[in-house]
């Protein structure tokens, strides 16, 4: 169950049974005193009501003794003569009886009986015919004779209405003083003076008390009919037996009783107004709960919303305050789960859930740092830190897909120090940790400095040294052009080796043997590289050690050749055995002899003259080309200023550039330096670089490029049409000159393709303004449509070999003065 559900769950009822139960005890407080009130209005009317009609009861029984006591009343009632009564008395009496009519209006009628029913005066205050005169027989005077007491008093329809009226009664008693002693007479009865009360005083309280729609009030007699009901249809009815029956059991003290009154559910009290008169008052159950029901539902509605905000309340600050931060807390750990230890938890809270991020990330950074460690343990050497046998497995396994994807060649080198045994049983363990050390950092400064050449052709290639175990090493390169490159890093790695070690003042001398396995010609797996390295290795032991084999014999003759190349031009820089050829070019036009290209030979005392093809590449590879590029520079300067001196004051000289020079050596200054020292103008001297080591070179170079054009020094594009340059490049860079490629000029009379590149590098010379040269011109043919097509300047064989200095003295002076005229230009 989730956690809102659960909190939910606890929470809720925890706090919604109280509301309910208050809710509850609200609705039924205010149902009791709604239905209290209602009570007590309705008995307080119905006690006030009663207390009226026992007031005017009492008024009328009063009021019927004054009327009776009246000494012309008792002279009358004394009075047997008829005619006397009759004619003398009569008249005064009906008058005292209107006069008593007038002071109280709610007395209808006033008569005097005489004892035998017969009615004898009578006065209405307004008309009423006299319809009965004896009334000896009415129920009301029957009840009235049998009377002993004072005041007689009785609700009915009097003989002369139709009104239900209250009639009091009282009996007049008189001793005749005439015949009888005042004090021991017996009085008689002289008749009853009868005084009738309408009941409109009633009828007019119950109209003015209604309660509610349906609360009423009704007076019915002791048979159930209805004397008195404020709606007129209702007069005359009789109530219903069970209800006569309650209203007849209902005492005054009793609150109200429920019953049923036309057959709704409704409250009764009775009040008994007199015998035989029953007050009755109606509250209908549903009319009382009304507003008490409406009172309700504003308590259910209250307590609902309540809830309603109590949940939402509880859901959002559970939200707010545990959900979320719980969420951020179970992604942080799935994160650590899934091995990422730096988790972001952005807990701002103080709180448990606060700190308890805080300790996440503190365990997560832990948990790192021993990841750390354990995977300094797991994959590196403790002795040497460097990585060990299973991250070089792994690296390679990387290096491996990587080349394969870029198509490139690796290398895989097998070190194994020569002596290591022995340096170990004699001078000790101790030493022989050392020695690992020591010769570790040498090898990490030897690809520490091969990694610096090998960016500069291509990044995001770095080699991988590590150490399998005991002494063997395992050198990773992830970058090779060829064979050699490998051959010249395990060279390195001899010659480095060569030096001897000093620990505890022995002086220690470890070669080491060097195995090579290549990618993707010796294996394709790590395996296979590695197992064929290390065999390559125990072949390098059995040649003698410290030396190198490759996996592939073949590369070791190669290799071989390289590197002895690669000493013996070092010797051949140190002993001045390079020499400069040079080789005119001469203005197509006129013939004149224009320049001199300084070309670089190699007077070998073995192998004699060795062409530049074969130890340029080698001098580049080992950056002998720094050195003899320089001496090149110096040379042919001095050279030129020389012929300058002896008075062929024409010519300039050009001189071939390497890539590797523009990128590593200051050219500016020394091409400066070469001017001042041979006081030549910047015009005389031409740099010839090659299409596509031009197009190889890095931007910042480019600087230092434009900084000679500037000065006046001629740069020449040579082999152009052999690279793929862009005419944009063409254009953006400061090149002077275009020389085409001679492989172009070789067939362009008998290949039309060639042709129409020749045409092409002209038109686009002459186009962006530089000049042109074509290289490697033979035969007249060749020269004349050159000429034709307007190339600026002609260089070959047809003209001139490259030729040692003192030969080429000899030829220009031999051409000196010598104008060539136009047609024989055809004839060379
Ligand atoms: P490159 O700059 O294209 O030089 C022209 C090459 O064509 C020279 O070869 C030259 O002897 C050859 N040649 C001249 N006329 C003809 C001809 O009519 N037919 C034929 N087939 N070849 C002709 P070389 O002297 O063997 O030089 C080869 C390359 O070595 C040069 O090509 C140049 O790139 C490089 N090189 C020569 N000297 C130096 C130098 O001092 N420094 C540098 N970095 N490179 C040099
Ligand atoms: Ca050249
Ligand atoms: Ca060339």
């Amino acid at each position: 169950m989730r956690l809102h559900a659960k909190v939910l769950l606890v929470v809720v009822p925890l706090a919604v049974i109280p509301l309910l139960i208050l809710g509850w005890l609200a609705y039924d407080q205010l149902r009791s005193t709604a239905v209290e009130r209602s009570s007590i209005q309705m008995t307080t009317l119905m006690d006030q009501m009663a207390r009226n009609f026992q007031m005017h009861q009492d008024v009328a029984k009063a009021n019927a003794k004054l009327f009776a006591d009246a000494s012309l009343m008792r002279a009358y009632a004394l009075t047997e003569d008829e005619e006397e009564r009759y004619v003398l008395m009569l008249p005064s009496l009906l008058k005292l009886f209107s006069s008593y009519l007038r002071a109280y209006p709610d007395y209808t009628e006033i008569r005097f009986l005489l004892p035998d029913g017969y009615e004898d005066a009578r006065t209405t205050l307004i008309p009423i015919p006299n319809i009965t005169e004896e009334e000896g027989e009415t129920p009301f005077f029957q009840e009235l004779s049998r009377f002993k007491g004072d005041a007689f008093v009785q609700v009915s329809t009097p003989p002369d209405s139709y009104t239900v009226s209250l009639q009091v009664a009282r009996p007049v008693r008189l001793i005749d003083l005439a015949t009888q002693d005042p004090l021991n007479g017996k009085p008689a009865l002289r008749g009853y003076l009868v005084v009738t009360m309408g009941l409109g005083f009633m009828a007019e309280q119950m109209a003015g008390s209604r309660m509610g729609e349906n609360g009423h009030t009704l007076i019915v007699n002791s048979d159930g009919k209805i004397l008195f009901h404020h709606d007129p249809s209702q007069l005359g009815q009789t109530i219903s037996a069970p209800l006569l029956k309650k209203a007849l059991g209902t005492g005054k003290g009793e609150e109200l009783v429920p019953t049923l009154y036309q057959e709704a559910d409704s409250l009764l009290a009775t009040r008994r107004l007199h015998e035989g008169l029953l007050l009755i008052g109606i509250l209908p159950k549903e009319e009382l709960l009304e507003e008490s029901q409406r009172l309700g539902n504003s308590v259910g509605w209250i307590v609902l919303g309540t809830i309603v905000l109590l949940i939402f309340a509880l859901l959002i600050s559970m939200n707010v305050l545990m959900v979320r931060p719980l969420k951020q807390l179970m992604g942080a750990v799935r994160e650590i789960g899934r091995g990422n230890l730096a988790p972001t938890i952005a807990l701002s809270t103080s709180d448990e859930l606060g700190k308890l991020g805080l300790s996440f990330q503190e365990m997560a950074g832990n948990l790192e740092k021993s990841r750390v460690r354990v995977e300094r343990l797991a994959y590196h050497d403790s002795l040497t830190g460097l990585p060990n046998r299973f991250r070089a497995h792994e690296t390679l396994r990387c290096m491996i897909s990587l080349a394969h994807r870029e198509s490139r060649r690796m290398a895989v080198l097998f070190l194994d120090l020569d002596n290591f045994k022995r340096v170990n049983d004699t001078l000790g363990h101790q030493v022989g940790d050392q020695l690992l050390m020591e010769m570790a950092i040498r090898l990490q400064v030897v690809l520490r400095a091969e990694d610096v050449i090998h960016q500069e052709v291509s990044q995001n290639t770095l080699d991988v040294l590590a150490r399998l175990g005991g002494d063997e090493f395992v050198v990773l390169l992830s970058n090779v052009s060829s064979s050699r490159d490998a051959a010249k890093v395990a060279s390195r790695i001899l010659d480095i080796m060569k030096l001897p070690f000093y620990f505890n003042e022995n002086e220690i001398y470890s070669g080491c043997s060097i195995g090579i396995s290549l990618f993707p010609s010796d294996g394709s797996d790590v395996d296979d590289l590695i197992k064929r390295a290390d065999a390559a290795m125990y072949q390098a032991k059995s040649q003698g050690r410290n030396n190198f084999q490759f996996y592939s014999a073949s590369y070791n003759l190669a290799a071989l050749e390289h590197i002895s190349l690669e000493g013996r031009l070092r010797r051949a820089l140190k002993n001045n055995e390079l020499v400069l050829y040079y080789q005119p070019l001469v203005q197509a036009r006129t013939g004149k002899i224009v320049g001199l290209e300084a070309l670089l030979r190699w007077n070998d005392p073995l192998d004699g003259i060795i062409p530049p093809d074969r130890f340029i590449p080698v001098a580049e590879e080992s950056g002998l080309i720094l050195p003899l590029g320089e001496w090149v520079l110096r040379e042919a300067g001095r050279q030129l200023s020389t012929w300058h001196a002896a008075g062929f004051t024409d010519a300039c000289v050009s001189v071939n550039v390497s890539a590797i020079q523009l990128q590593r050596q200051d050219l500016v200054t020394i091409v400066d330096q070469v001017l001042k020292d041979n006081g030549l103008r910047p015009w005389q001297l031409e740099l010839e670089i090659t299409e596509t080591a031009l197009m190889r070179i890095r931007p910042e170079v480019i600087g230092d490029l434009n900084a000679m054009r500037r000065k006046g020094v001629t740069i020449s594009l040579d082999d152009f049409g052999t690279g793929y340059s862009s005419l944009s490049l063409l254009q953006e860079l400061p090149i002077g000159k275009l020389k085409i490629d001679k492989s172009f000029v070789r067939d362009m009379l008998v290949d039309p393709k060639d042709a129409a590149i020749v045409s092409a590098v002209l038109f686009i010379a002459k186009s962006l303004g530089l000049q042109s040269t074509a290289e490697g011109v033979e035969t007249p043919e060749q020269a004349a449509r050159l000429a034709e097509e307007g190339c600026d300047q002609l260089q070959g064989y047809l003209l001139c070999r490259p030729l040692p200095v003192a030969e080429m003295t000899e030829f220009l002076k031999s051409r000196k003065n010598i104008e060539i005229p136009q047609a024989t230009l055809k004839t060379y």
